[in-house]
């Protein structure tokens, strides 16, 4: 393992915050002052493709980056972007019979879509101590 991929897999293990390239890369040149976007891109990509980690994409707008390689679903915060894991069978979630078209389903990955408890604070007014 070249340095770079250690030190972007060792930002990565046991984090559940799904970051984004770019956070990482932020992550990353606090311990590797040279280290470019694009190495950190590129590390990314040689880890996905490892099978160390997986990629992403959510519909937040940035690819997302999950140490967590086990079948697993995703609560995504539509304000703030925000994801989360979720460990659950949906053993009825299944292609309807007829409608595969052709396809042999090998997994299933859903993502609930809402919004999380910080963004439902911020919109919830702060209740007002009225005092005389
Ligand atoms: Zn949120
Ligand atoms: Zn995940």
């Amino acid at each position: 393992m070249t340095p770079q991929r250690q030190m972007l897999f060792g930002l990565l293990h046991g984090n559940g915050v799904h970051p984004t390239a770019e956070s990482l890369y932020a992550a990353a040149r606090e311990q590797m002052p040279t280290i470019s976007l694009r190495t950190v891109y590129q590390t990314l990509n040689d880890l996905e493709a490892m099978g160390e980690i997986h990629q992403l994409d959510v519909g937040t707008g940035s690819s997302r980056f999950d140490p967590n390689t086990d079948a697993h679903h995703h609560l995504v915060c539509e304000r703030c972007g925000k994801v989360r894991d979720i460990y659950a069978d949906f053993p009825g979630l299944t292609v309807p019979r007829g409608r595969a078209q052709g396809f042999a389903v090998n997994a299933v990955e859903v993502v609930f879509r809402g919004v999380c408890d910080e963004c439902r604070d911020e919109t919830v007014p702060k209740r007002k101590e009225v005092n005389g």
